[in-house]
């Protein structure tokens, strides 16, 4: 009876989440599984393209012309499934809540290893007794990808890996990146060992020595490992493999971002009272595997982390694993060492500073169950670990856990659902919960956990706030107040550190003519280009577009044309001027592009190689420097003023996370917070670090504007090239909506988007905001699907639910 694939078709103009039946050839009947990577001919003129098999089915027997008309699958990608039942199962889930392409969802979940055209290598671990198929080996190693394998040969090697004779490997396609170590394998049984040394002439001492190794070693080493532990070279094994004595063959090896240093050892510390109920309460859960969601509230020092780990340690003494997810900010070396300093070499770490290759070799690791720990960004979410038992999603309210782009799903959805999968609580993890995740917790949807207490029972640090205005009428324009000033030369004089953050947004460097006040602008998009001091350049942030920097003003010719550096390298600039001898590093997007780059100038902070760190909302999260007792914020309002009902949260959020960065050890600290809006209700209670009252006036607020957590919302956005395409269908849609929608919901728009032009794209968005909508599901699905058909006329539609920004 003939099998037949479903195949989700990579084919990016003609994406659609119907499966796409092929026949499979009947060599291959038993090596197709769901979850493995096909390669299909597509379309009238038959083209191969790349596809995922979601299901096998046997051929009904009533319908035995149906084959007639289907087509083949050319080739099998995979010998193993490469995303298991749970993970294909949630890949469907995601593409129709977060109205994305079912292939997109499956690629967001594969690392780019496996996404890229990647090789896959099948590696010999013992000899392959068919001498056909022996044959197709060299050193050990076949080309799984480039050689031309007949499906028979296929099957026959599929077989092979099932008895673990072979295994399987994937090549990033840019060899140098994979790293590969030499490894013996001895081709003599002891007893020809026994037989062969009389052959051999006495005084060739290299040649017994190396007998006697593979007497010891018959199962395969690596080549280093013998050499070091013997007199032998790496010459004597090559002439041992010419004799036919050994086989070398060359293996992938881990790569481990993190190898270098030894990590230290920590134990469990013994808790306080209210961790050690949260630790009881989510240790509950995991032993009787309960799905419940936790909400951990506690300020920064409250000892979350530390519920965290002995929360993972309850979950792996269950024989069960853990996922840990951090923002991708707070990913930093410190964090990922105090879990490795826990569990070991059990931890995989997954974060987009590694290489194509390590991502891939923690993905690997995961994969064959050596890694049951798994710490990393939004990314990690869908980490391909079996039987989890625990969950955990530190500053579950950072707005890097959403996606910008598709699939637009949030991290925080995602692990829901895998806990609900997999039986396991979610431990969400703030100092200043989301108000959708504190609303949730107000209802008892999620149930809460309290830390109120630091751990050092130091009091959070005092925090002053400069009125900005007071200060303009005063001086001239200078970033730094008095206040902060005489603060920074306190903190020189007693050899102590302190931390400067500019809030990035509005502080944008650019090019200005002082004559006509001319601003080089992006010749593609409604923004000013931004300087670069490191290339030279003007650059846009949005396009990409790059030119050199102007010495003449292309508006009116004039010579006197001023250059704003970086935000960060202006104020320092400014800083050196104010206090001469002071040591500063700077860390902003330009100082941490390189690799590493960012875990150096921390590391340097660490060993008082500065007096003050200067960065972005980069350091506000996760450092823990008991030296710094002084956090200065530059413009605590730059945020404010934009057109977002998150913009009181966010700024709360920010100033109270960075707040926490002083006195964490025993030296107490102080925090400066200079702003233009002093009265601003998300300023003053940051500045008491009143979580409780701001969730109050906050949720107030959404409550007036019909904003979440009261509403859900929906954003949808047209592009065009010809600003009436985009706004005509716009029109359109949103006549169609109101038709097919309830009267509760509310449709806002219309309207171009604050940056209206991108690339020579025009911009048009709906806002949808809505309590229950029914017919949600299949308006927007049929929305998405009319956008595919429209896309020639060079229309782009997006759905994005619950969008974290409206800009
Ligand atoms: P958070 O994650 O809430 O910011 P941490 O878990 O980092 O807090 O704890 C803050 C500091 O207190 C850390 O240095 C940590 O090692 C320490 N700490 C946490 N729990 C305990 C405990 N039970 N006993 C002693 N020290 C602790
Ligand atoms: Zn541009
Ligand atoms: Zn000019």
């Amino acid at each position: 009876m003939a099998k037949i694939a479903q195949v989700i078709v990579d084919v990016p103009t003609m994406q659609t989440n119907r499966p796409y039946s092929y026949l499979v050839p009947s060599e291959l009947a038993d090596a197709v599984h769901p979850g493995m990577r096909v390669s299909v001919p597509f379309g009238k003129g038959g083209r191969e393209v790349g596809g995922m098999v979601i299901g096998v089915d046997e051929q009904a027997q009533t319908l035995p012309t149906f084959s007639g008309k289907l087509k083949p699958l050319t080739a099998l990608l995979d010998l193993a499934s490469v995303l298991n039942p749970e993970l294909l199962e949630l890949s469907d889930w995601l593409a129709t809540h977060t109205f994305a392409f079912r292939i997109s969802t499956i690629q967001t979940m594969l690392p780019a290893a496996l996404k890229t055209k990647s090789h896959k290598l099948l590696v010999a671990d013992q000899s392959i007794a068919d001498a056909h198929l022996a044959g197709l080996f060299t050193n050990g190693q076949l080309d799984f990808t480039a050689a031309k394998l007949a499906p028979n040969e296929v099957d026959q090697l599929a077989k092979l890996q099932q008895s673990g004779i072979v295994h399987a490997d994937y090549a990033v396609e840019n060899r140098a990146k994979v790293k590969t170590v030499t490894w013996v394998q001895s081709q003599l049984t002891t007893d020809q060992i026994v037989d062969v040394r009389p052959t051999i002439r006495a005084n060739a001492t290299k040649q017994q020595q190396l007998l006697d190794v593979l007497t010891t070693c018959q199962t395969p080493q690596p080549l280093a490992k013998l050499t070091e532990n013997s007199a032998l070279a790496r010459a004597d094994f090559s002439a041992a493999a010419k004799r036919g004595w050994v086989t070398l063959t060359e293996r992938e090896s881990y790569r481990d971002p993190y190898a270098q240093k030894d990590i230290a050892a920590t134990r469990a510390m013994t808790l306080h009272a209210d961790q050690a109920a949260a630790v009881a309460a989510i240790t509950g859960a995991i032993e009787s595997a309960t799905p419940q969601p936790f909400l951990l509230e506690g300020v920064t020092g409250s000892g979350k982390t530390e519920v965290y780990l002995q929360s993972i340690a309850a979950a792996l003494a269950q024989g069960k694993t853990a996922l840990m997810l951090v923002p991708e900010i707070a990913l930093t070396p410190q964090m990922v060492n105090r879990v490795r300093g826990r569990f070991g070499k059990q931890v995989a770490v997954l974060h987009s500073g590694l290489s194509a290759g390590e991502k891939y070799d923690e993905w690997r690791r995961i994969e064959r169950h050596e890694a049951a720990v798994v710490v990393g960004a939004r990314s990690a979410a869908f980490a391909p670990l079996d039987n989890i038992g625990l969950i955990v999603m530190d500053e579950e309210h950072e707005t890097s856990y959403k996606q910008d782009d598709n699939p637009r799903y949030h991290a925080r959805d995602v692990l829901l659902w895998r806990a609900k999968y997999h039986h396991a609580p979610v431990v969400l993890g703030s100092a200043t919960p989301s108000l959708e995740s504190r609303a949730r917790a107000e209802r008892g949807v999620y149930q809460s956990l309290l830390l109120p207490e630091r751990i050092n029972q130091q009091p959070l640090p005092p925090v002053t706030v400069i009125d900005m205005r007071e200060q303009l009428k005063a001086h001239t324009e200078s970033n730094f107040s008095t206040a902060l000033l005489d603060a920074l030369k306190l903190r020189l004089e007693r050899g102590e550190q302190s931390v400067l953050m500019l809030n990035r947004r509005g502080f944008s460097s650019f090019v200005m003519c002082r004559d006509c006040g001319f601003v080089l602008k992006c010749p593609n998009c409604d923004v000013s280009l931004v300087l670069h001091m490191d290339t030279h350049t003007m650059k846009c942030h949005y396009c990409g577009h790059e030119e050199t920097i102007p010495k003449i003003c292309p508006n009116c010719h004039s010579r006197r044309i001023s250059y704003y550096g970086s935000g960060t390298e202006k104020v320092a600039a400014e800083l050196t001027t104010l206090l001469p001898d002071v040591r500063i590093i700077r860390m902003d997007a330009d100082t941490t592009r390189r690799k590493g780059a960012y875990e150096k100038l921390l590391t340097d902070f660490g060993e008082h190689k500065a007096d003050i760190l200067l960065g972005t909302q980069m350091i506000a999260k996760g450092l823990d420097y008991p030296d710094v007792t002084l956090v200065g914020v530059l413009n605590a309002d730059t945020a404010l003023g934009l057109p977002d009902f998150r913009a009181s949260e966010r700024t709360f959020q920010l100033l109270t996370q960075v707040s926490g960065r002083a006195g964490r050890a025993d030296k107490p600290g102080e925090v400066f917070i200079q702003t233009f809006n002093p009265d601003h209700y998300a300023i003053q209670l940051a500045q008491k670090q009143d979580y409780e009252r701001f969730f109050r006036v906050e949720m107030k607020m959404r409550h007036l504007g019909n904003y979440p957590p009261y509403y859900y919302t929906a954003l949808i956005t047209a592009s065009a090239q010809d600003e009436n395409v985009a706004a005509r269908r716009m029109f359109e849609l949103a006549e169609q909506l109101k038709a097919q929608l309830s009267d509760t919901t509310v449709i806002l728009g219309p309207t171009p988007r604050s940056i209206a032009r991108i690339n020579n794209r025009y911009y048009y968005q709906i806002v949808l905001k809505y309590k229950q909508e029914p017919h949600l599901q299949t308006v927007l699905a049929k929305v998405l699907d009319d956008a595919q058909k429209e896309q020639r006329q060079g229309l782009q539609v997006a759905i994005d639910m619950e969008p974290q920004s409206f800009i």
